[in-house]
Parts: C-alpha cells; sequence; structure tokens
C-alpha cells in the first residue's frame, strides 16, 4: 500500500487533475464526506486527509509515503526526512511583507526602527529582515494575519498573497515579495527505498503532468 497526504481544499482540489492525468481518481469527494482516509482507483493506492502544515510531519514520519505540501509549508518545517522530487507548480502565489495603507514602511526601514511583524511563517520572516539587516520582533499567530495591522498588534505582516484582495480590503498594502510559492510532491526517503518501484512510478507519472500542463 502506497498512501499520499493531502491536505483539503485547494492543494486537494488542484491535485485532482494531475493525479487524473496519471489515470488516478479518487473514490469519494473529501467536502462530502467525513472519512479521513479515501480509496481510490488504485488498490495499492489510498489517500490520506490532514492539516497543511502536517503534510511534511506525516511524510517525514512515515505515517504517509508521499504528500504535496507548499513551500511555504516546508521552508517552516524544514524537509528533513523528506526527499523533494517535484515542483508540481500547483497552489501558486507569493510570500509578501504588507502594511497598513497609511505606514510608511520604507522610513520605517530607513529609520532603523524595530519594526513589529506579525506571521505564521516566523522562520521565512526571520531570514528575511535578518537579510536585510532590519530588526524585528515577530509575533507568532496562526492565522487572521491581516488583522494586526489594523488593530495596532503589529506594523507589518509576513503572509501570502494570490489576487490581493484580501490585503485590499483591509486596507493593506504589499511592499516587499519575498518569495514564490507553489505546492511539492514530498517523499519519505525509507519509503522511497522500500516501495521503490510503485513511488517511482507514480513521481514519474505526476511529473509527466505537470509537465503537459506547462506546455
Ligand atoms: P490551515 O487551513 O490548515 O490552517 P492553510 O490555511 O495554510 O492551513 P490552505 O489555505 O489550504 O491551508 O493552503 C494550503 C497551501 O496552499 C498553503 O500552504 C500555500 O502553499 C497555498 N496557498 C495558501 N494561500 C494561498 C493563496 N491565497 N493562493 C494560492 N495558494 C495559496
Ligand atoms: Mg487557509
Amino acid at each position: 500500500m502506497i498512501t499520499l497526504a493531502l491536505s483539503k481544499g485547494r492543494i486537494f482540489d488542484e491535485t485532482l487533475p494531475l493525479l487524473a492525468a496519471a489515470g488516478i481518481t479518487i473514490d469519494e469527494d473529501p467536502e462530502k464526506s467525513r472519512k479521513l482516509i479515501l480509496g481510490t482507483s488504485r488498490p495499492e493506492l489510498r489517500v490520506v486527509l490532514v492539516r497543511a502544515s502536517d503534510v511534511p510531519t506525516y511524510v517525514q514520519y512515515g505515517g504517509a509515503d508521499l504528500g504535496v505540501a507548499g513551500k511555504d509549508v516546508l521552508i517552516e518545517h524544514g524537509g528533513e526526512g523528506l526527499f523533494q522530487p517535484l515542483d508540481l507548480r500547483i497552489a501558486k502565489c507569493r510570500m509578501s511583507v504588507a502594511v497598513r495603507d497609511d505606514f510608511d514602511y520604507a522610513a520605517a526601514v530607513r529609520q532603523g526602527s524595530r519594526l513589529r511583524v506579525a506571521t505564521k511563517y516566523t522562520l521565512t520572516a526571520r531570514q528575511h529582515f535578518a537579510d536585510k539587516g532590519v530588526h524585528v520582533d515577530l509575533i507568532k499567530l496562526y492565522g487572521s494575519m491581516e488583522l494586526a495591522p489594523l488593530t495596532g498588534l503589529a506594523d507589518a505582516i509576513v503572509d501570502l498573497v494570490s489576487t490581493g484582495s484580501t490585503l485590499k480590503a483591509n486596507h493593506l498594502v504589499e511592499v516587499e515579495r519575498i518569495m514564490d510559492i507553489s505546492s511539492r510532491l514530498v517523499v519519505n526517503q525509507a519509503a522511497l527505498k522500500l516501495k521503490r518501484e510503485p513511488i517511482r512510478r507514480l513521481i514519474d507519472a505526476l511529473g509527466a503532468a505537470v509537465s503537459k500542463e506547462v506546455a
């Protein structure tokens, strides 16, 4: 048996067409069922549903052989024990710094004042500001980062942006783009050795599906 870890929502939705291109369908729609383990059209392949940020952990410890995780999540996890053979080019967005539209970010950075930055992505944020030589106090949040500058909790946030409409709706502006984000296929390194053939076949089929999407 091979186990693939996916998270509900955009990663599940955008992995589905890649699996379909590889001739694999999932037996149930996670939005309609409460099951956490789903069968597929391949008897030897099953899908487990976990939180997006738990995918690397499941794969690292062998709770799943493979998984799909965003680069954002992989950076924060550290990638230990994970083989990352494929950029699936799905769930694309960017990691950015945003502030209130009336906050003079350039001046704050220029003056060398200590910035208060709220984020779920503390490792990425710490690295980004260290590279710029900007002193920051990081405030760890688990969601609704947009609220932090509006309530005075923080001067800036580091968060994922795709269209920018959430920022705009909350009177925030993107002032720096830190990196482009997409989701990758991650594989447990021991499983890659023990179940080499079926895992290789799946990686190759997904790789071919990605190339076809790009072409
Ligand atoms: P959870 O809901 O468990 O707290 P999450 O909010 O990070 O986790 P999703 O919103 O499903 O989970 O996001 C999963 C992944 O999709 C993220 O890790 C990121 O790589 C990508 N992603 C997040 N937000 C966006 C976005 N606005 N546009 C495109 N991709 C995104
Ligand atoms: Mg989310």
